[in-house]
């Protein structure tokens, strides 16, 4: 039976490294087995999904030279590729599991579900819901129906003795069933969970081996629940190490760079990041830190990937970047790559509206717009403090206009200066002295330049995060605990206590 791996993102926001580094390790898999690598989207959360985040995977991806053999884009023997497009098959499935009585209709109403879970905290009980509709007879569950009562499916997860499964990395994994809650696979509005969609998907798809992130671990008895109650036999496991911020947790991006757009934005090169990917989850038998990814693709020994977590040190990833520009740049080549990167005449004249009237020189043109090319502004607190400000205020501010902006999921300047604007009000301070200053120092490092808002336009989504962050992280950063107290004043809306002058 010839390999077969995918990778399921989901297109709810930036294609995140984390993606790149689980579908290479998938693609290595494939090409070292002579198998197939197949990219599926994941867009069952109708709320989240976005037709543009899933264009940006398929353009992240392939920036990272990962390319699938099989996938919506391109089609394959065993499409649909996006699950939006499968929900009969998930539907006829929940039906097939409620005929074999592998699964039921739960009734619950919100309610009830929330008063469940206050007993189940209180006993200190793992499974939140007490299960109360799983043996309705037929005749009470058909008077439910007819009289319009919503309905989820649910799956009969057993109560009593232990899950049991060999993941190919971490070994044999144990779980006692009383821990594990009788899943939702079908919503009340007939669109599938991803515990459903997903094994469905793989089932029908002969997907052999499932690689994917560690944080899924957890949710892995259910899922072999689940193929139990199909008589399905499951692919092999296999969980991958995370990769973990400086605080040593799960890389986010409330604290780290993590759009695969910000590297290629900053000047990386994908061959760079890619073979610093690895590293992240593998370690070569000579113990060789640069390697093309075809040198690992044949050397590849799934025993060789790593079990714990792995630091993503962006320090390191410059070190490896440093070193593919040496070595795999010749000289004479090296202008090419660095125009094609971000010295391409387009790109250039975007720039010329925002220089036109204040150039006193054409010298004047690379002190203006600097801080488009630039990844370390060298920023210091004093740069960025406006006057009367604190450290405190001034990243509190910052992370508040970071939520505002994701909640417009718009990053362009307009978006900005209303944001900006609300942070200002929210804070009862004044948006010319303190906002703009603060934001100068921010993007450009320094306390003037060109159209902030349309700078902002130009240099993009991720480089404003990542920017936005680096100003924070040099204020001194702001701890989980504080920021979960901040977030509870920005989402009242009333920040006052934070400005407090210095
Ligand atoms: N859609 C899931 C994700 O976004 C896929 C997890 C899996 O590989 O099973 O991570």
């Amino acid at each position: 039976m010839s390999v077969r791996v995918r990778i399921a993102p989901s297109p709810t926001g930036d294609p995140h490294v984390g993606t790149a580094y689980i579908g290479l390790f998938n693609l290595i898999f494939a090409r070292h087995f002579k198998g197939q690598f197949i990219l599926r989207i994941e867009d069952t959360d109708q709320s989240r999904s976005r037709p543009d985040y899933e264009e940006n995977i398929y353009r992240a991806l392939r920036w990272c030279g990962l390319e699938w053999d099989e996938g919506p884009d391109i089609g394959g023997p065993y499409g649909p590729y996006r699950q939006s497009e499968r929900t009969k098959i998930y539907q006829e499935h929940a039906k097939i599991l409620l005929e074999r009585g592998t699964a039921y209709k739960c009734f619950a109403t919100p309610e009830e579900l929330a008063e469940m879970r206050e007993t189940a905290a209180k006993q200190g009980l793992h499974v939140g819901y007490d299960r109360r509709y799983r043996d309705l007879s037929p005749d009470e569950v058909r008077k439910r129906e007819a009289a319009g009562q919503p309905f989820v499916i649910r799956l009969k997860t057993p109560t009593t003795g232990e899950c049991v499964f060999e993941d190919a990395i971490k070994g044999r994994i144990t779980c006692p069933w009383a821990d594990v809650d009788d899943q939702i696979l079908l919503k009340s509005d007939g669109f599938p969970t991803y515990h459903l969609a997903h094994i469905v998907d793989d089932h029908l798809m002969k997907i052999t081996h499932v690689m994917r992130g560690d944080e899924w671990m957890t949710s892995t008895p259910k899922h072999i629940c689940v193929y139990d109650a199909f008589g399905w036999k499951p692919p092999v496991f296999m969980h991958m190490p995370l990769l973990l911020g400086k605080d040593g947790k799960k890389l986010s991006k409330r604290k780290n760079p993590t759009s695969i757009f910000y590297f290629r934005d900053s000047g990386f090169l994908p061959e760079a990041l890619m073979n610093f990917l690895t590293l992240m989850g593998y370690s070569m038998p000579d113990n060789r830190e640069k390697y093309s990814i075809a040198d690992i693709i044949a050397q590849f020994d799934p025993k060789r990937i790593g079990t714990s977590g792995a630091f993503f040190d962006t320090q390191k990833l410059e070190w490896l970047n440093q070193k593919y520009i040496i070595e795999s740049i010749p000289q004479n080549q090296l202008w090419d790559r660095i125009e094609q990167w971000s010295y391409q005449r387009e790109f250039m004249q975007r720039l010329m509206p925002l220089v036109h009237m204040r150039l006193k020189t054409f010298g004047d043109f690379m002190q203006l717009c600097d801080f488009f090319f630039i990844n370390d502004l060298q920023l210091t607190p004093e740069l960025l403090l406006p006057k009367n400000t604190s450290a405190e205020t001034a990243s509190a501010l910052l992370q508040c206009l970071i939520w505002s902006l994701d909640e417009r999921e718009d990053w362009t300047g307009p978006s900005l200066e209303q944001a900006s604007h609300e942070v200002a009000d929210c804070f009862g301070l004044q948006h010319k002295k303190v906002l703009m200053p603060l934001l100068f120092a921010t993007i450009m490092g320094k306390d003037h330049g060109p159209s902030l808002y349309e700078s902002v336009t130009i240099l993009g989504k991720d480089r404003t995060r990542v920017r936005l962050l680096q100003a924070i992280e040099t204020l001194g950063s702001i701890s989980n605990k504080k920021a979960d107290h901040l977030k509870k004043s920005w989402q009242k809306r009333d920040c006052k206590d934070y400005s407090a002058s210095r």
